[in-house]
């Protein structure tokens, strides 16, 4: 049974419709408030999916206040170049291997929280984020959406300036500026989407759209991104993968962020971040 979760208050909820059902106490507290406690039972939610129209809702979603739907990542990898003509925009080379960095967990925040740009050359990249639902070792690509909770929207804020001021270039510093990893409104669960490998994904900076693309275009894909990491360590409940961004960034046209500017991004399915630049 699909399920759909969000963070309120630091609270794990389940929505339905426009409600959200607290999990812990609809499970009768077998199932911890904690979000990343909750995400370490992904069977538990899925059951629970099914019973929400018998409960009584807490609230109403659009009342709610979000929080990132994993706070709290052990882990948080970014995905450089995944897209052709992002890595076209960016004149590189397309990877042969997946560019991993550490998207420091402590850039995490959530869905309407406010950019700190305290840099030049911020710049924005829209993407779909994967958080993982088991622990997870030498997982093969088959079963690796299994092992995911579900997906929700990202960004991987960069500030250019640290990332590529550096010789050679160092991804994790310029990408894990306090607030530069906004992630929310909501985790889908893979079984929610017909196919969770083709969805569309779209940034706007104020009213102008700057990125539009579908997920199938990436070129190293969940499965794939799932497996290959869990080779290398240990994958466990709420990490997360930022998996790539596609053409559109700031960079080549050097339209960097602003103080003011209103980042709209969206994933099919998923749902719509609105991120304002201060
Ligand atoms: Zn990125």
């Amino acid at each position: 049974m699909p399920f759909t979760f969000a963070n309120v208050d630091d609270r794990a909820c389940l929505v339905h419709g426009d409600n959200f059902y607290d999990v812990n106490r609809i499970s009768h507290g077998s199932i911890e408030s904690d979000p990343m406690a909750a995400l370490t039972d992904i069977d538990a939610l899925h059951e629970l999916g099914s019973t929400l129209a018998n409960n009584e809702p807490d609230g109403l979603l659009a009342d709610a206040k979000l929080g990132p739907p994993a706070p709290r990542p052990r882990n948080s990898f970014g995905v450089g170049l995944n897209y052709k003509d992002h890595a076209e925009e960016s004149k590189m080379d397309l990877p042969e291997s997946p560019v991993v960095f550490s998207k420091f967990p402590s850039c995490i925040v959530g869905p309407f929280d406010d950019v700190d740009l305290r840099a030049t050359r911020g710049d924005y990249e829209a993407e779909l984020v994967v958080v993982i639902g088991r622990v997870t070792r030498d997982v093969g690509t088959q079963d690796a959406w299994s092992h995911v909770a579900g997906v929700t929207v990202g960004q991987d804020i960069s500030d250019r300036k640290l990332q590529l001021g550096a010789r050679p270039p160092q991804f994790g510093l310029g990408k894990s500026r306090d607030t530069y990893g906004p992630t929310g409104p909501l985790l889908i669960s893979p079984d929610s989407f017909a196919d969770p490998d083709d969805l569309h994904i779209t940034c706007a900076i104020n009213e102008d759209t700057r990125q539009d693309a579908r997920t199938s275009a990436l070129i190293f894909d969940v499965s794939f991104l799932v497996s290959y990491l869990s080779e290398v360590m240990t994958l466990v409940p709420g990490d997360l993968i930022f998996t790539g961004t596609p053409s559109g960034v700031g960079m080549p046209d050097k339209r960097f962020l602003v103080a003011g500017d209103v980042i709209t991004t969206t994933v099919e399915g998923v749902g719509t971040m609105v991120n304002i630049c201060r």
